[in-house]
C-alpha cells in the first residue's frame, strides 16, 4: 500500500510537472521586438534646420487659436497609459507623449511600452523623446548624448519603423543649450510647457481647467493617477470650451515651425 501511494505520489508529481512545463512552453511570448541601434536616424537634416531646431525651443503653441497642446510624460503603468489613449481615441482629440528610454542605464524599458507606442503613432498622436535615461542631462557630455539619442531613435524605430520623431522633452524640464545642439543633428525640436496639470493630485482636474488659455502646452503623466483619471472630464471640458485639442505636430504657433521640413499639412497658420 505504502509502495502504491508513493508510485502514486510520484506518478502525480511527474503529471504536475509535465504541466507546468507545458505552461511555460506555450505562454504566449510578450510582444518584445529587438533593438536597432542605426535606424531612423533622420536623413537630411540641413545645417540650417539645425540652427533653427537648435535656437526655437516650444515654450507655448499657437496663441492666435482655440488650441490646446495636452502633453503626457513618462510610462510605468500600462493601465493609466491606455486609459488616457483609450479617452483620446474615444472622443477623437490628438495629444503628444514624451516616453524616456528607461528609468537607470540598466533599466531601459521602454520596449515593453511597445503597445503603446503602436497606440500613439497609429492614433494620430505625436510621439516624442523624452531621453534615453529620465535623468537631467545637463551633466552628459554631448558625445555620450549623441549615443544616446541614438539608442532612444533605434529603440522607437524597432516598434514603429518610418516614423519620424521629431519632439523632445527634457526630463524636469532641465533644458540645456549643448543638448539641444546634439538633438537638433538628429532633427529634435524641445518642447516644454507652459501649464501643469499637477496629476498626483486631486486638484489636477481644476489645475487645467481654471487657468488654461489658448495656446497652452499642458504637461501631464501617463503613470499619475489623478491625469489617467481625470483624462475624460479635461478633454471633454476642453472640447465643450471650444478648444481644439491638438498635438505638436499641428499645433504650433509658425515661428516655432521650421520651413526647412514644413509639411503642409502641418502648422497650419503657416
Ligand atoms: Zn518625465
Amino acid at each position: 500500500m505504502k509502495e502504491n501511494e508513493d508510485r502514486l505520489g510520484r506518478r502525480d508529481f511527474l503529471k504536475a510537472s509535465a504541466i507546468v512545463a507545458a505552461t511555460i512552453l506555450v505562454r504566449p511570448v510578450a510582444h518584445i521586438p529587438p533593438e536597432q541601434p542605426d535606424e531612423c536616424i533622420p536623413q537630411g537634416v540641413t545645417p540650417e534646420l539645425q540652427e533653427f531646431l537648435a535656437s526655437h525651443e516650444v515654450r507655448k503653441g499657437d496663441i492666435d487659436r482655440n488650441v490646446v497642446l495636452m502633453t503626457y510624460d513618462d510610462f510605468g503603468n500600462h493601465e493609466r497609459f491606455n486609459a488616457i489613449l483609450d479617452t483620446y481615441q474615444e472622443l477623437g482629440a490628438k495629444a503628444t507623449f514624451f516616453v524616456p528610454g528607461g528609468y537607470a542605464r540598466d533599466k531601459i524599458y521602454l520596449r515593453y511600452y511597445s503597445r503603446e507606442i503602436e497606440r500613439i503613432v497609429a492614433e494620430g498622436h505625436a510621439l516624442g523623446c523624452h531621453g534615453l535615461i529620465h535623468e537631467p542631462l545637463t551633466v552628459y557630455k554631448k558625445d555620450q548624448l549623441s549615443k544616446d539619442i541614438r539608442q532612444w531613435l533605434g529603440l522607437v524605430s524597432s516598434i514603429v519603423p518610418g516614423y519620424e520623431v521629431k519632439y523632445f522633452r527634457f526630463p524636469f524640464g532641465a533644458s540645456d543649450q549643448d543638448a539641444r545642439e546634439v538633438f537638433a543633428e538628429y532633427g529634435l525640436q524641445s518642447v516644454l510647457w507652459s501649464l501643469e496639470s499637477g496629476g498626483t493630485e486631486e486638484r489636477t482636474l481644476q489645475n487645467v481647467l481654471e487657468r488654461v488659455s489658448a495656446g497652452d502646452i499642458v504637461l501631464s503623466h501617463t503613470p499619475r493617477f489623478y491625469d489617467a483619471y481625470y483624462s475624460r472630464q479635461i478633454v471633454e471640458s476642453l472640447l465643450s470650451s471650444g478648444y481644439s485639442l491638438e498635438s505638436v505636430a499641428t499645433g504650433l504657433k509658425k515661428e516655432d515651425c521650421p520651413s526647412a521640413r514644413l509639411d503642409p499639412q502641418e502648422c497650419p497658420n503657416n
